[in-house]
């Protein structure tokens, strides 16, 4: 039998249920118990919409309090030391402890590393494992899930992250990750008899790894590995996404299971090659619908590559998203005020599960049998591709009239920088901070009473302009150099933009989760992308008027906008990037006309957004230069131009950091250690660079002697002329009361240090 299934479902609920509940079990206003309920509660809705939609098997173990990773960890028992191993049950606090380092019972410990999932915006807590490590299972949730799931009348399947992939993304101090496998694998098997004898029929092993290039030895250790979890005491589908098998295709496909599902939405041409390789027993799973995407699909594609699947396999077939569609929000229905144009073109999960069983209906019943759906779905499909709301010419001709020239500033940075100073006049060591600074529940408020209509523009606006004085007021206080307005009119640094650009539209509930309960809005890209009018001008002018201190303009980077946004399907990357590069461009000349004389462009995911495969590195850094380039490359060489950039691991994006040819960059490097420090040294930049002096991101305060401690380390490897010191992130996470000390200790080590060291032509020892 052809089956419809999902590869998992978004556990966070349409209305945000699993946040709310995480928030108030943590701040102690209900119990475990309450909680577990509204998670059991969102389950069952989620299977019953599953089940109502026409898929055949439902997924369980897809539910997570916090992150699917950690589950695992907690399952197997993995808990480091710091955080109580023992031999008991990991119970619920402990869980959020490896999370967040604290929980409503017992102390606090430092919470485990959280990183990135793949290429996507969801983190996963990061496995901490040892040489040596036993794996017990001691948390037992998944197998009271799964038989929840048949109580309920469901035929399960329980989603699990698979052996080598939960090896792959841990950190096993003192000795090798593939050591650790015999060990784990037993516990596997153990997991697998738990499964069964909960009543699963099907146990999904997600081994996303499969689409990266791998060392040899891990393509020997899958094979390996599963061999070992033989006997299996349930049918075992092992899971590809996120890209192409390519080389790793005969390995996936001979692995000794039931089945294999393997991504045709970023990948469909590896469809024949699946097909020729498969033996005559496997099922293949076929990723139809994009699990990273909002588009409805283009099912009569869609058909095609199932038919020719099926007559090659019969009812081996099975159909499915790309990947689980945690990726993206639970429904359109929520968004009744998205221009109803608009909102028809989009499929959210709810909407994708119907796709994937109307495509297995058409697989096996014939296409008459959803024959209206087919013709719907292909009509609004052509309306998108062929609406007018899409197409811009004007900007189109913009884009085709983009030279090299208008992609690099017009002077070396060893000019601009002279220029710079005599403009600025800055001290050595200039201090500035990233430009966002807290949030408070106030500021919060206001936004939402004046998005929902309880208070006008007018006051709103009053709010923020008071918000900017109070910011600017402090950091003259503080002491700081380089002036930033504070960001109070943004939410997100992506959503305010998108909020405000054509061919970007906004969604009022399309949360999805980035991790444990922060959850962000993606703005969806629809079409051409123009600037109308001017975004943040009148802030950081209103700013500007209130200091003789340089303000800082601030704008979030065109790769930044892409990776954080669902991007049309029907441009090529490069063409989008572009686009939003000229949008940011355009508030960059804005910005300069208007006096600003130094704008920052911020490209935090420009790093994470690197493509899993090696060959893909090149292009995607090419174009992340040039339009970083397109964005500055209009102002005049007295403009500082500056960047950030979030998250360590920065030696692969060294060359392209040159190629941008900021003024000045900055980029979290307090949390990385001094991994960063050897690299900055032989890349030669010449720019101003400020790699963060002190982690934003916990409310620990550092002590003046730990900021010294780092500048001086930095001081030994950057020239003083270069060094810029400041935090490492934007400051909108944390409350005032823990910021204010870092930032006058940070200020104050860079009087003390001017005081020791000189360079020709900077001004000595300012405001000191
Ligand atoms: N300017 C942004 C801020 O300060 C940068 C945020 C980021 O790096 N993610 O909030
Ligand atoms: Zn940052």
């Amino acid at each position: 039998m052809v089956i419809a299934h999902t590869l998992g479902f978004p556990r966070i609920g349409a209305r945000r249920e699993l946040k709310w509940a995480l928030e108030e079990y943590w701040s102690g206003s209900i119990d475990a118990a309450a909680l577990q309920a509204a998670a059991r509660e969102l389950r069952r809705r989620h299977w019953d919409l599953q089940r109502h939609a026409g898929l055949d098997l439902i997924t369980a173990g897809d539910f997570s309090l916090y992150d699917h990773v950690l589950d695992m960890s907690a399952l197997l028992g993995a808990v480091p030391a710091r955080l109580g191993a023992g031999d008991g049950e990991v119970d619920l606090d402990t869980y959020f402890r490896m999370a967040r380092g604290r929980a409503p019972r017992g102390g606090d410990a430092a919470a485990c590393a959280m990183t990135k999932w793949f290429d996507t915006n969801y983190h996963y807590i990061v496995p901490e494992l040892h040489a040596g490590q036993r794996f017990r299972l001691a948390r037992r949730e998944i197998f009271g899930e799964v038989a929840d799931a048949v109580s309920q009348g469901h035929r399960a399947k329980a989603a699990l992250v698979g052996p080598l992939t939960y090896l792959w993304l841990s950190r096993v101090r003192d000795g090798r990750k593939l050591d650790l496998l015999p060990e784990l694998v037993r516990a596997y098997r153990e997991i697998l008899q738990g499964l069964a004898a909960a009543g699963a029929e099907w146990v999904q092993l997600d081994e996303p790894i499969l689409a990266l290039e791998l060392p040899p030895a891990w393509l020997d250790a899958f094979e390996s590995a599963y061999h070992r979890l033989r006997p299996y005491p349930l049918k075992v589908l092992v899971a590809t996404y996120f890209g192409a098998l390519a080389e790793n295709t005969s390995a996936a496909l001979t692995l000794p299971v039931d089945g294999v599902h393997v991504d045709l939405v970023r990948a469909p041409a590896q469809l024949d090659v699946v097909l020729d390789r498969i033996n005559d027993t496997k099922v293949l799973s076929l990723g139809l619908i994009d699990g990273r995407n909002v588009w409805r699909t283009d099912l009569d594609q869609a058909l095609i590559l199932a038919r020719r699947a099926r007559a090659r396999l019969g009812d081996r077939v099975w159909i499915a998203p790309s990947c689980s569609l945690l990726h993206v929000p639970v429904d359109v229905a929520a968004e009744q005020a998205l221009d109803p144009e608009l909102r028809a073109w989009l499929a959210f999960a709810t909407q994708k599960l119907h796709e994937i069983a109307i495509l297995r209906t058409a697989l096996t019943e014939g296409e008459a049998r959803v024959g209206g759906l087919l013709a719907e779905a292909r009509t609004l499909r052509r309306q998108r591709l062929t609406s007018r709301a899409i197409f811009d010419a004007e900007v189109r001709a913009r884009e085709r009239a983009i030279t090299p020239a208008m992609c690099a500033r017009s002077q070396p940075h060893r000019v601009r920088s002279q220029l710079q100073q005599a403009r600025l006049r800055l001290p050595l060591l200039p201090t500035t901070t990233i430009g966002s600074f807290p949030q408070t529940a106030a500021l919060r408020r206001a936004r939402r009473d004046h998005r929902e209509g309880r208070i006008d523009a007018a006051s709103y606006r009053e709010r923020l302009r008071a918000e900017i004085a109070q910011v600017i007021r402090a950091q003259e206080d503080f002491g700081l150099d380089v002036l930033v307005h504070g960001e109070p009119e943004r939410g997100d640094m992506v959503e305010y933009f998108g909020e405000h650009l054509q061919g970007v539209a906004v969604t009022a509930n399309g949360w999805v989760q980035s991790y444990g309960s922060r959850c962000v809005r993606p703005p969806i890209i629809y079409g051409d992308v123009r600037r109308p009018r001017s975004i943040t001008v009148e802030w950081t002018r209103y700013a500007q008027s209130l200091t003789l201190r340089p303000v800082k303009g601030m704008l979030t980077g065109p790769v930044t906008l892409l990776q954080w946004s669902y991007a049309r399907d029907d441009a090529p990357a490069e063409e989008i990037c572009m686009q939003l590069a000229l949008a940011v461009r355009d508030e960059v000349m804005d910005l300069e006309a208007a006096g600003t004389p130094v704008i920052q462009i911020d490209e935090p995911a420009l790093r994470e957004g690197l493509p899993l495969r090696r060959r893909d590195r090149a292009p995607y850094l090419r174009l992340a230069a040039r339009a970083f380039g397109l964005c500055a490359g209009g102002v005049g060489a007295g403009t500082q131009i500056h960047t950030h950039m979030c998250y360590s691991e920065f030696q692969d994006i060294l060359a392209t950091i040159r190629e941008m040819d900021a003024d000045v960059v900055t980029i979290e490097a307090a949390r990385s250690g001094d991994g960063l420090l050897p690299g900055l040294r032989e890349a030669g930049l010449a720019n101003g660079i400020g790699p963060g002096v002190y982690d934003i991101h916990t409310p620990r305060q550092p002590s003046e002697e730990e900021i010294m401690q780092r500048a001086r380390r930095l001081l030994e490897i950057l020239p003083v002329g270069q060094l810029w010191l400041n935090p490492d992130c934007g400051l909108k996470t944390r409350r005032w009361e823990e910021i204010e000390a870092p930032l006058r200790r940070l200020v104050n080590c860079a009087r003390r240090l001017r005081a020791t060291c000189h360079v020709p032509g900077r001004r000595r020892a300012a405001g000191a």
